[in-house]
């Protein structure tokens, strides 16, 4: 394994165990079974720029098939039949539409702010 991702990877896990960066699942698919993707590469600067891809979506990842999901689809797609919602999307939509800020609804369930942003703009 070369040098730059190991410390990368080792970077990852020492933000997680701080509690400055929390895993998530896949961002496609929504498998909790996630994996660390550093998509900007193994560079120093970009230790913590990561993705969060199951196996599969991060083998894509690597062979250059991967698709961004499509953001729309995470409400459209899972939030309306809460099927294939995680306890923690729930709880996300719930705090949304009590009117909460996306800022604050991150930080609760400890999701990237981000990831929340983008379910508050689906659900506009
Ligand atoms: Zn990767
Ligand atoms: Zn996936």
């Amino acid at each position: 394994m070369n040098i730059h991702k190991s410390r990368a990877r080792t970077a990852v896990y020492k933000a997680l165990r701080k509690g400055q960066l929390s895993k998530l699942p896949c961002e496609t698919c929504n498998n909790p079974n996630s994996f660390a993707h550093h998509y900007l590469g193994y560079e120093e600067q970009n230790w913590l720029a990561i993705k969060w891809l199951c196996s599969t979506h991060h083998i894509q990842a690597h062979s250059g098939t991967y698709k961004e999901p499509n953001t729309e689809g995470i409400i459209t797609e899972y939030v309306p039949e809460l099927r294939r919602v995680t306890e923690k999307q729930r709880k996300i939509v719930r705090l949304l539409k009590k009117g909460r800020k996306p800022s604050d609804v991150a930080k609760e369930t400890k999701s990237s702010y981000i990831y929340v942003w983008k379910i508050a703009k689906e659900l506009k």
